[in-house]
């Protein structure tokens, strides 16, 4: 069976004056209908560059191996073949809804705007067409609202309007790139389960970019965690939380917030910065900031520190890149 988007072996390269900047090499993940892939890393990681070459919107930027959308090769197509897959096949949400959207313009032109270009629509089915997205988004009044301005709502509504604006062609593919970050704890809930519903009303596939777990554990069903540009594991949401092989990804889980913290206990961050993408250091890029290293035999140190781990299998559907890693694999079923 075909997936709806199969990403593999994705590299992306862009020239700087200080040298080439690998910022994705080597990244394979694939999302079905109906699904959430949840990818995750700290900025710098390269899960939002992956999205963007996704998108066709990487501009200046060389794009290696294969995006395939049900089955069509995405990777190497014109600017104009690309126009009828964005926004009408493969839709994107940022952090910042009013980065996208026009300050002097109703949402619901806004819209229909989009949805008139795609679907060669009236102006009337248009507005129409932006009246039934807001109020599937869940907001109140939308026959009164979508003569509104972006300004007129709050956060989490424009964030709404933005997904409503998203969806109105139809995608087979949701991008969400860190959506809810701007937003505070419960309008951000709220966001994210309105994801989660619309998501299996329609099938849809959809891929979570963000750097909090927390957001992964309540929309995601898979998970890549990135970092550095590559992979460091991947697995099922449940597997991935309760035996996590990575240590960055233990390190990540450590830093969630947890319900039995009392409110001024600092949170856990990883100590240490990402690793350069110009001039990586042989070896794993987390080594610098690996705590399993400590405990490590000094030819286990060694080998961590001049041989790149490969992305490989532990248990069917989990695959991390650790040459040591947390789970014995004897001990996996
Ligand atoms: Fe840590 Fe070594 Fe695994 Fe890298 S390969 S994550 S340095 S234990
Ligand atoms: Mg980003």
């Amino acid at each position: 069976m075909t997936a709806l988007l199969e990403v593999e072996d994705l590299g992306v390269s862009f020239d700087t004056p200080r040298g080439t900047v690998r910022a994705v090499d080597g990244i394979t993940f694939t999302v079905e209908a109906g699904r959430t892939l949840g990818l995750v890393g700290e900025s710098g990681s390269g899960k939002s560059v992956t999205s963007l070459a996704v998108m066709g919107l990487h501009r200046g930027a060389r794009v290696g191996g294969s995006i395939r959308l049900n089955g069509q090769e995405l990777n190497g197509l014109g600017e104009r073949e690309l126009g009828t897959v964005r926004g009408r096949r493969i839709a994107m949400i940022f952090q910042d809804p009013l980065s996208s959207l026009h300050p002097f313009y109703p949402v619901g032109e806004q819209i229909a705007e989009h949805y008139r270009v795609h679907f060669k629509a009236s102006r009337k089915a248009g507005r129409q067409r932006a009246v039934e997205m807001l109020a599937e988004v869940g907001i109140p009044e939308p026959a009164r609202r979508v003569d509104e301005y972006p300004h007129q709502f709050s956060g989490g509504m424009r964030q709404r309007v933005m997904i409503a604006m998203a969806l109105a062609c139809e995608p087979e593919l949701l991008i969400a790139d860190e959506p809810t970050t701007a937003l505070d704890v419960t309008v951000q809930a709220q966001i994210l389960d309105l994801i989660a519903r619309i998501q299996q009303e329609r099938g849809l596939g959809v891929v979570m970019i963000t750097h909090d777990l927390g957001v992964v554990a309540r929309v995601a069903h898979e998970v890549l965690v990135m970092y550095g540009g590559r992979a460091a594991e991947q697995a099922p949401v449940e597997r991935l939380f309760a035996t996590p092989a990575h240590p960055y990804t233990r390190g990540l889980l450590d830093s969630l917030p947890r319900l039995d913290d009392t409110d001024d206990a600092p949170l856990r961050a990883i100590p240490g910065s990402p690793p350069s993408l110009i001039a990586p250091a042989p070896g794993c890029s987390f080594a610098p900031r690996c705590v399993r290293t400590a405990a490590a035999t000094a030819e286990e140190h060694a080998r961590c520190l001049s041989e790149r781990p490969e992305f490989g299998p532990l248990a069917p559907g989990h695959q991390a890149a650790c040459h040591l890693p947390l789970v014995p694999e004897g001990a996996l079923g």
